[in-house]
């Protein structure tokens, strides 16, 4: 029989999580064993249904996965998956203070498994981020400045990050003395245990606000939308990545900031092809330029550049402009001084007169080439 944890928290498959934590909320409430009515079992069923649901990763294995996931024993198959089914088989209980909210003043030393608490309130690395940059054809090879806008985790800007509301005291805290560590017996719900755990009053920092900021909820950050001025290399190419070093994630509690990568794509461009640091084109000359030879222009990157065709050229000869190709990028995250460039490469295709007229025929089978 496989459990169904959306109907465990009697929420619809696509809820979102603020209604799977409310439902959580108010059936925790119902059933806490605390409470007069309360139900053990049930308060288990309906914690571990949240443990899931509540976190993506392990709510997408169990979309997928279903019973295999319940009984954690999916096999070898699936790379990653031990490390989730331990995540809660092995203590059974790893509930987060955090989401339950105010409701339960005492929950927090009933069932306390300090370290998870304390986890999440201390310094956290904030992760990397990709975001994808299309430029011309033309901004690539010159470089060129963009203004990119983003959605991502930046430090709060009412508490600097430190979580506390403006004005809050900053005490020592009272239950571990500072040390951010304490021993104590735990009754949980499978017997009293002796732990040492992270403090739960200050989550390991030995050191507490008085109230937490109201913007952020006590995290130090918060989602907004950021715009970034962003210099494009000259000479950069499709596919390649530029990366901002602590334009990421802004960290939780003072942790560094992860980085930004920006993934360039090229725009086509139907006159020029690229290839690594050349370009490479195609020109037309008609049949008596390629035989007797003439002046033309050919369109580079840098304008018209002017391109001698010699007496008896083949349709299929390469030319090569030099200098007028792509500049070299000493190195990735080195902005190339454009001096050295590759080449531009001209493909010559003779035009085969069509539709001639009966005279134009006759000079030509006088000719006969
Ligand atoms: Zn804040
Ligand atoms: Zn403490």
């Amino acid at each position: 029989m496989s459990k169904d944890y959306y109907k465990t928290l009697g929420v619809e498959k696509n809820a979102n999580q603020d209604d799977i934590k409310k439902a959580f909320r108010k059936l925790a409430h119902e059933y806490h064993p605390d409470k007069k009515g309360g139900d053990e079992a049930k308060f288990k069923e309906i914690n571990e249904a949240y443990q899931v649901l509540s976190d993506e990763k392990k709510r997408a294995q169990y979309d997928q996965f279903g019973s295999a996931f319940e009984h954690g024993q999916a096999g070898g198959g699936f790379s990653g998956f031990d490390g989730f089914t331990n995540g809660f088989s092995s203590q059974g209980f790893n509930i987060n203070m955090d989401d339950l909210g105010d409701m339960f003043g005492g929950l927090g030393d009933i069932f306390g498994f300090g370290g998870t608490r304390g986890g999440k309130r201390g310094p956290k690395k904030g992760r990397d981020i990709e975001t994808l940059l299309t430029i011309d054809f033309s901004e690539a090879v010159f470089g060129a400045e963009k203004e990119i806008s983003l959605k991502k985790i930046i430090t709060c800007d009412k508490c600097h990050g430190n979580g506390a509301e403006p004005g809050a005291k900053i005490e020592t805290c009272k239950t571990c003395g500072g040390t951010g560590r304490v021993i104590k017996m735990q009754r949980t719900i499978f017997g009293n245990m002796q732990v040492q755990a992270t403090c739960n009053d200050c989550g390991g920092e030995g050191k507490i606000y008085s109230q937490k900021c109201s913007k952020c909820s006590g995290r130090g950050v918060a989602e907004e939308i950021v715009k970034l001025k962003l210099k494009i290399p000259a000479g950069i190419d499709n596919g390649e990545s530029i990366r901002l070093t602590g334009q990421g994630e802004a960290g939780e509690k003072g942790g560094v900031a992860g980085n930004l990568y920006v993934k360039i794509r090229i725009k086509e461009d139907k006159r020029f092809m690229r290839n690594e640091y050349n370009i490479e084109s195609e020109a037309e000359i008609s049949f008596t330029q390629a035989a007797l030879g003439d002046n033309i222009e050919v369109e580079t990157v840098d304008g018209l550049v002017a391109l001698k065709i010699p007496e008896g050229t083949q349709s299929g000869t390469i030319f090569k402009l030099k200098g007028k190709g792509v500049p070299i990028l000493q190195s990735k995250g080195f902005w190339g001084d454009g001096s050295k460039r590759g080449d531009h490469l001209v493909e010559i295709l003779v035009k085969t007169p069509k539709n001639l007229t009966k005279k134009q025929k006759e000079l030509l089978r006088e000719l006969d080439l």
